[in-house]
């Protein structure tokens, strides 16, 4: 069983000629909203990786989004905890795309920030806990120290980049970064290497994922796992990361073999790129089994 603890934002998405320079007003074309946030990206990836029951902790607020929040935790049978928040804004993102793919992205937090120690469900019946950090930083060092006190093995996607306290490192059974987050962590190291900089965060199991160049697993003392990425024709890869770190621990959490989650989560990050929006395009178990099998 899976908890996810974490951020849900409505992404509100226009795509546009350009983006926008400073002080410049750019006419769009039409809006988009998608649910998004890295914690609900997530959950929703876990949940449709397979049986793994996943239950979400999530904060939103007051206002006429919640609805557009719940619904596909719901339909992807997420068993969500909602905090609710009164006098404030659910989690949202302000999304401009260019038609050459770059995109300037604005996000109001929101409801996201008042995720608090004191919400942590019970864990017991949890074997995992997957944790990003767009919710407070002392929430999340407070959930992964309950989790190993009582057992419960700690994944965090150590996404937005930022440098992390000792106390919260040493929570962590597996970290998954990506390059960038990766050398945010690993810090004043003069390492330049992945393997240098993974020995450098003090973390036995670290997964660094590459983009299309697939992902990599490292563990002290133990050769370095490459899992290349599967080719697919690329539409959006917003929230590739996050399938990738859902279905990864869907598939620990359901017993699977180190390696075998690292196939999985690639695969199913692979079709998220083929598909545009964060959550629409992440694949179920069945649709996942059918692509290895090819
Ligand atoms: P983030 O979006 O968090 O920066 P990455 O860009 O590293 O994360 O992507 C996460 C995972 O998504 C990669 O490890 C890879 O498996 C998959 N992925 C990303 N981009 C592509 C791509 N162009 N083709 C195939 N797989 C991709």
């Amino acid at each position: 069983k899976v908890l996810v603890a974490g951020s849900a934002n409505l992404d509100f998405v226009v795509r546009a000629a350009h983006v926008p320079a400073p002080g410049e007003t750019v006419l769009g074309r039409e809006l988009q909203l998608f649910p998004g946030g890295k914690g609900a990206n997530q959950a929703v990836a876990a949940a449709r990786a397979g049986d793994a029951h996943v239950s979400m902790l999530l904060a939103l607020g007051d206002d006429a989004f919640v609805a557009q929040l719940e619904a596909p935790l719901r339909d992807a049978g997420v068993d969500a905890h909602i905090v609710r928040v009164a006098g404030t804004a659910s989690g949202s993102a302000f999304i401009c795309i260019a038609d050459d793919g770059e995109n300037s992205i604005t996000v109001a937090p929101g409801a996201n920030l008042h995720l608090a120690p004191e919400h942590l469900p019970a864990l017991q019946g949890f074997s995992h806990v997957l944790m990003q950090l767009e919710v407070p930083i002392a929430s999340v060092q407070a959930y992964a120290q309950a989790a190993r006190a009582a057992n419960v093995k700690v994944v965090l996607n150590a996404a937005p980049a930022q440098a992390l306290p000792r106390a919260l490192l040493d929570c962590v059974d597996v970290l998954i970064v990506n390059e960038g987050e990766l050398a945010a962590l690993a810090g004043s190291t003069t390492q330049a290497d992945v393997s240098g900089q993974c020995a450098a965060i003090g973390i036995p199991c670290i997964v660094v994922t590459l983009g299309a160049c697939g992902a990599w697993l490292w563990r002290r003392d133990q050769a370095l796992i490459e899992q290349p990425a599967f080719a697919v024709d690329v539409v959006d890869t917003t929230g590739a990361g996050d399938v990738f770190c859902g279905t990864l621990t869907a598939l620990l959490a359901q017993g699977a073999a180190f390696e075998q989650a690292m196939r999985y989560a690639t695969a199913a990050s692979a079709l998220a790129c083929t598909k545009l929006g964060a959550q629409s395009g992440t694949p179920t178990r069945v649709e996942l089994e059918r692509f290895l099998a090819d």
